[in-house]
C-alpha cells in the first residue's frame, strides 16, 4: 500500500466523519518468523516498559532485561536455527536500510565490545505509512532476500533468523516504531506503571497464539546420559534417542521465564508406573531467563525394559502447580 493510497482513505474518513479514530491509524503487525509460537519458537523478551533502571515486561512481569527495545522471538535451538526459520515482513511498507555480513556467532553481554556498533547484527529496517517503522534483528550471515528500496508486502520473506550482533542464542530481535519512538506492539499507549493496558498492535487472528506465557520449555525430552547446555543446542528439538541399551535414561527440560522462589520437579516414571528417577529442585533464589534441570537412572544390568517412559515436570509456588509439562518415550 503506497502512502498516497493511505492518505487518500484518511480523506474519505474524515469526509465521512470518523477520522481521528486510533484504530484507523495504527498499524497492524503480521507474524515477523515463520514458526508458531509455543511450538517451535518462544517470546524470550518483550518491550522494557519501565523507564527506570529496574524492568518489566507490559503484564508487569519479569521477561525483558533494562532498556530492551523489542520483542525477542527465539527458537528453541542451534539445530533449529540451522534447519533455516524465515523472518517475514510484519506488515507492507518499503525497505529503508539493510545490513548483511556480519558472521553469526554468540555473543555475551559482557564482551559487548566484539560487536560494538553492529549490536543488531544482520538486519533489515522497514517504512511503513503513517509513520511507522519496524526492524529485524540478528538475522544469519548471507540470508537477507530484500534491499533498500523494496516495496514488501506483509509475510514477503526478508532472510533467516541467525546469531549475529550482540546475541547469546538464536532468536529475532523485533523493534517497532512510531515517530521514531519505541513502541511496545503488545501495549501501545499503555499508561505508564500499568499491567496489561494499552493496544495490541498484531492482527486480531494472532492475538491468541501471542497470548502472555509467564514459563514455557523451550526443549525437553530424553538423552542416555546428562545433558548439557550444548547437546541440547545440537540436538534435534526432541532430545537425542535412547535405545533398551543406552547407559542410561535421562529426562531433561530447559525452561524459560522462571521467577524467584519456584520450585521445580522432574520425575520420571517406567512403563509400570513406578518412579525411576526424580529431581526436585530447590526453590530458585532469582529469577531465571532459562533453566536447565534433569533427572535419570544408570542402566540396568538386563537393559531397559520396553513399554512408555513418562516424564512429568512441574513448577510450584506455594504448594500449587502454576506450570506442567509431560514428556513420553517409547522403547
Ligand atoms: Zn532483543
Amino acid at each position: 500500500m503506497s502512502p498516497g493510497f493511505t492518505r487518500s482513505v484518511a480523506a474519505i474518513a474524515a469526509a465521512m466523519g470518523f477520522a481521528g479514530s486510533a484504530c484507523a491509524e495504527n498499524i497492524e503487525l503480521g507474524m515477523p518468523v515463520g514458526c508458531e509460537i509455543g511450538q517451535t519458537c518462544y517470546i524470550q523478551n518483550y518491550v522494557d516498559d519501565d523507564p527506570s533502571p529496574s524492568s518489566r515486561d507490559y503484564k508487569c512481569g519479569t521477561l525483558t532485561y533494562d532498556a530492551h527495545n523489542g520483542t525477542d522471538f527465539r527458537v528453541p535451538s542451534l539445530a533449529v536455527q540451522k534447519s533455516g526459520v524465515d523472518v517475514l515482513a510484519s506488515a507492507s511498507g518499503r525497505v529503508l536500510r539493510t545490513r548483511d555480513g556480519v558472521p553469526d556467532g554468540a555473543f555475551s553481554r559482557t564482551a559487548r565490545e566484539v560487536v560494538r556498533d553492529v549490536e543488531c547484527g544482520n538486519g533489515v529496517v522497514i517504512e511503513h505509512p503513517g509513520g511507522w517503522e519496524t526492524q529485524y534483528c540478528h538475522m544469519a550471515n548471507g540470508s537477507l532476500a530484500v534491499k533498500p528500496g523494496d516495496d514488501v508486502a506483509r509475510g514477503q520473506r526478508l532472510g533467516r533468523i541467525g546469531l549475529s550482533g550482540l546475541t547469546e542464542y538464536p532468536h529475532l530481535h523485533f523493534t517497532v516504531r512510531y515517530k521514531g519512538a519505541t513502541v511496545d506492539p503488545f501495549a501501545y499507549g499503555a499508561a505508564p506503571g500499568s499491567c496489561g493496558s494499552g493496544e495490541s498492535l498484531w492482527q486480531p487472528a494472532l492475538r491468541a497464539r501471542l497470548a502472555y506465557q509467564e514459563r514455557a520449555v523451550l526443549n525437553g525430552g530424553f538423552m542416555s546420559g546428562p545433558p548439557t547446555m550444548e547437546l541440547i543446542e545440537e540436538a534435534s528439538p526432541n532430545g537425542q534417542s535412547v535405545s533398551a541399551d543406552s547407559p542410561a535414561l535421562v529426562a531433561f527440560v530447559r525452561a524459560i521465564g522462571l521467577k524467584a522462589g519456584d520450585t521445580q520437579g522432574l520425575v520420571i516414571k517406567d512403563p509400570q508406573g513406578q518412579v525411576l528417577a526424580e529431581n526436585r529442585a530447590a526453590p530458585l533464589e532469582s529469577n531465571k531467563a532459562q533453566y536447565m534441570l534433569f533427572a535419570g537412572k544408570k542402566r540396568p544390568p538386563n537393559g531397559w525394559n520396553h513399554g512408555t517412559y513418562k516424564a512429568t515436570y512441574t513448577v510450584e509456588r506455594a504448594g500449587q502447580v502454576v506450570f506442567e509439562k509431560q514428556l513420553e518415550l517409547a522403547l
